[in-house]
């Protein structure tokens, strides 16, 4: 265990961009990773029919970061695929996120792109909400109205989340994405594609280095007195770094089914999402996003559930108070050099994979820098 500068708890994009920035200083480092694959929630793998699936739900990568395209584009050649989504609707398979199609279809308005705005706006007005102590619900129809939400969004995030939307806070909602165009893709992000050799390869490829050495299988805790490592980066769930002292923060997971059906096409988008029918929240279907051939198809249905691996943080006031307890932890911690906590689980943070790269270039940066 001597023979290593740094250890790195995990395998995950995290875990790996770290490692690679450090072994390209020149620093030996370990990654040790309790799962017996590479890749944490972006692992995927190619089924006996030649059909690349992602084990713990469906990744599509998406930047605005020119410095992050860049770096991943070092570890694999990417496709051009452009996301889509359909949700269904009222047995209608229907555009979104919303944009002036999906106005004019589930309306049967003839809205030009002028139109659009002033569209909402009526919808808006029509509805009531509270503006001055919003809550999920309100933040949606404040910029949609009480329609779209019905529609859309409502019943969706009950599933997901397993709670009434109005209890959720207004900050989940965000600012609801609107094209005044018919531009039909999910992201406007200028770049995005799939790794052709899959997520796994791409990290296989950043962990290609003389300079890291991989242990699966293996809990941080479980060697972690062993070492005389300069630094630890942590990337696995914050609470338990610290043995859960001040309680522990609570997931959504998600039960991912993946159902595999004789024929070339199953649905009409690479993605379709049912707000309103069914116990799954939606299906992908991977060739669509890949572009594999096969004459059988793989998709897989997505039931969100509290038991299960952590899929999202949840964003509640318990948790958000456990967070600060721990994070003032963390910061002593990291006060010292010997530790840096990076990544969606170290942080309890949601984390596109672009902004879990970026989080990490920077971390690792100052870090070199100190
Ligand atoms: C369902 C879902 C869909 C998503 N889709 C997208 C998408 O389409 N586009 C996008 O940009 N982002 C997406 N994301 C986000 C993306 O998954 C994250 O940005 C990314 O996985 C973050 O990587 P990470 O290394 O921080 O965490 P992880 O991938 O979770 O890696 C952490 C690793 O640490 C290991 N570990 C934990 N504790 C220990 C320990 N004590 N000892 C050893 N190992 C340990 C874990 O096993 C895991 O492998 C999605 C996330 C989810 C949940």
């Amino acid at each position: 265990m001597d023979l290593y500068d740094i250890v790195i708890a995990g395998c995950g994009l995290s875990g790996a961009t770290s490692a690679r920035l450090l072994a390209e200083q020149g620093y030996k480092v370990l990654v040790v990773e309790q799962k017996k694959h590479i890749g944490g929630q972006i692992y995927d793998y190619r089924n006996e029919h030649g059909i690349t699936l992602h084990r713990y739900g469906p990744h599509i990568f998406h930047t605005k970061i020119k410095q992050v395209w860049d770096f991943v584009n070092r570890f694999s050649e990417f496709s051009n695929f452009q996301h889509h989504v359909l949700s269904f609707v009222e047995g209608n398979f229907i555009p979104f996120p919303i944009n002036r199609q999906t106005l004019n279809l589930l309306f049967g308005e003839n809205l030009k792109t002028k139109d659009v705005s002033v569209f909402l706006q009526q919808e808006v007005q029509k509805s009531e909400y509270n503006p001055s102590l919003p809550s999920f619900r309100d933040a949606v129809v404040s910029q949609v109205g009480a329609r779209l939400y019905t529609l859309f969004f409502e019943k969706y995030t009950e599933k997901q989340w397993n709670c009434n939307p109005d209890t959720l806070s207004s900050e989940l909602a965000g600012r609801i994405p609107v094209r005044d165009n018919n531009d039909c893709r999910y992201f406007s992000d200028k770049y995005q594609g799939m790794p052709v050799n899959g997520y796994t390869a791409m990290v296989n490829n950043m962990l290609a280095h003389e300079n890291i050495h991989v242990l699966l299988g293996c809990n941080y805790e479980s060697i972690k007195n062993q070492l005389s490592a300069k630094l630890c980066v942590y990337t696995g769930e914050l609470d338990r770094f610290f043995d859960y002292r001040f309680g522990k923060l609570t997931y959504r997971s998600v039960k991912v089914e993946f159902k595999t059906y004789e024929q070339e096409l199953f649905q009409p988008a690479p993605v379709v999402n049912y707000p309103n029918d069914y116990d799954y929240t939606r299906i992908t279907e991977f060739k669509q996003m890949t572009g594999e051939k096969s004459n059988k198809t793989t998709v897989c249905y997505e039931y969100p559930s509290d038991d299960g691996l952590p899929f999202y943080t949840m964003p509640n006031q318990e948790n958000q108070h456990l967070r600060e307890l721990y994070m003032k932890e963390v910061k002593q911690l990291e006060m010292t050099g010997k530790y840096l906590f990076i990544g969606r689980l170290a942080e309890y943070k949601y984390y596109n994979m672009d902004l879990a790269i970026e989080s990490a270039m920077k971390r690792i940066g100052l870090w070199l820098k100190h």
